[in-house]
């Protein structure tokens, strides 16, 4: 029998774990998940809370009731991963062994920088994050008081969550104050960067085009070194500046504490290094990582994680029969980008090329807003889809 541990039950963790007790009995793979949130959070709903899409207690739920039985839950944090020894520290658990690693730890908000966020995020006047929950709450609250200016959405630096994410708020931001007949009170602007809003054809161009017609200016390669919240001002490294009103700002990110301190898991910033297309940790055969911890060259995405849950176990049922495993991961991706009430785009593509048409439809948005959700909680994380 081998023992399998995963550090880590978010949206990767728990498809992962779930698929695996699918394929494998308790007696073949013993499964356990270290997690030290006792939440699970379904984040890719953050941005549907902002406009007042869905609702906190739809997208939280307990982490214990994600589970098949027989997958151990040890809700506790790890602290240090020993490849030497095959084992991983934790605060009130002692050292836990493994034959194999997964390390599904996600990625974390880095929040010192740009100087000046933090400030402004925390004073919660005319600075939000919907990258949190409780971020999202305000901000939804901050634009439905807002009675005229400029709102702008930034993100810091690449890879963050969802790349999409930032775009989705300033469409969906735009649209919301036209339908309330204040659009002429207000200037939309989107920085980033990047050299343009997206990088990826079709979307790129498709997103370009929504943003011209719609009269939203976008600042590209913007990378903003201090944000000053009482003037508000926010100013690039090479000294441009772009004034808000109400900014939502998207922190840069980072791997988690333990990878940054473990020894040869994962680079300069946290993330676990992978093969992208095996998913196996560079340095040690018998550590993999998953979803947003991982330093696949593609968007952290949830939608992601499920496609690795479903490679990775494949690639477990194969080792673990002595055979040579197959399976792959292509880097694909889908990203859904709702671009204004009823209508959303979807940009779907994995490492070489882009999968679906810049299309946007009613459809999108119905799948986006009102299916997705459900499908997670009873399909996706239960490694049925
Ligand atoms: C605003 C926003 C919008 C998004 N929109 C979309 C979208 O539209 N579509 C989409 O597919 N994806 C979207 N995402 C991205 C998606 O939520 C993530 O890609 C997904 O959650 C990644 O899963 P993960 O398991 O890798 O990380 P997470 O779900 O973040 O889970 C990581 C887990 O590891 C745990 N952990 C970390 N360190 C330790 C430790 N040392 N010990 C124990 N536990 C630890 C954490 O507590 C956490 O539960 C969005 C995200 C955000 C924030």
């Amino acid at each position: 029998m081998k023992q399998v541990a995963i550090i880590g039950g978010g949206s990767a963790g728990v498809m992962f774990a779930n698929r695996m007790r699918r394929e494998f009995t308790p007696n073949q793979v013993g499964l356990t998940v270290i997690e030290k949130s006792d939440k699970h959070h379904y984040q890719p709903a953050y941005t549907l809370l902002v406009f007042d899409l869905d609702e906190p207690e739809n997208i939280v739920k307990p982490t214990n009731e994600l589970f098949y039985e027989d997958v151990k839950l040890v809700q506790d944090e790890a602290t240090k991963i020993n490849p030497k020894e095959n084992t991983i520290s934790t605060t009130k658990h002692g050292d836990i062994a493994y034959d194999y690693l997964v390390i599904a730890t996600g990625a974390k908000l880095s929040l010192g920088e740009p100087e000046g966020m933090l400030e402004g995020l925390k004073k919660g006047e005319n600075v939000h994050t919907f990258y949190t929950m409780d971020g999202a709450l305000k901000l939804r609250d901050a634009l439905k008081n807002c009675d005229g200016g400029t709102v702008v959405s930034t993100f810091c630096e690449m890879p963050i969550k969802c790349p999409a994410a930032p775009i989705k708020f300033i469409l969906m931001a735009e649209d919301t104050i036209r339908n309330l007949g204040k659009r002429n009170k207000f200037k939309f602007v989107l920085t980033t960067p990047l050299p343009s809003a997206f990088s990826r054809h079709p979307y790129m161009e498709a997103l370009n085009g929504i943003f011209e017609s719609r009269g939203i200016e976008t600042v590209a390669n913007f990378a903003p070194g201090e944000v000053d919240h009482e003037k508000g001002v926010m100013k690039s490294y090479d000294g441009k500046e772009v004034n808000f009103d109400l900014l939502s700002i998207t922190p840069p990110h980072e791997g988690a504490d333990v990878i940054q301190n473990s020894d040869g898991v994962g680079d300069a910033a946290g993330w676990v290094t992978c093969d992208k297309y095996h998913m196996l940790n560079k340095y040690h055969d018998n550590i993999y990582g998953i979803g947003d911890a991982t330093d696949f060259p593609t968007s952290k995405t949830a939608s992601g994680a499920r496609k690795q849950a479903k490679v990775l176990t494949e690639r477990f049922k194969a080792l673990l029969a002595g055979k040579e495993p197959k399976a792959t991961y292509d880097g694909e991706i889908i990203c859904p980008i709702l671009t204004r009430d009823k209508r959303a785009l979807f940009a779907n593509f994995n490492y070489t090329k882009s999968l679906s048409p810049a299309t946007e439809s009613y459809l999108n948005w119905v799948l986006k807003v009102n299916m997705l959700r459900p499908l997670y909680w009873n399909m996706m994380l239960k490694g049925l889809l």
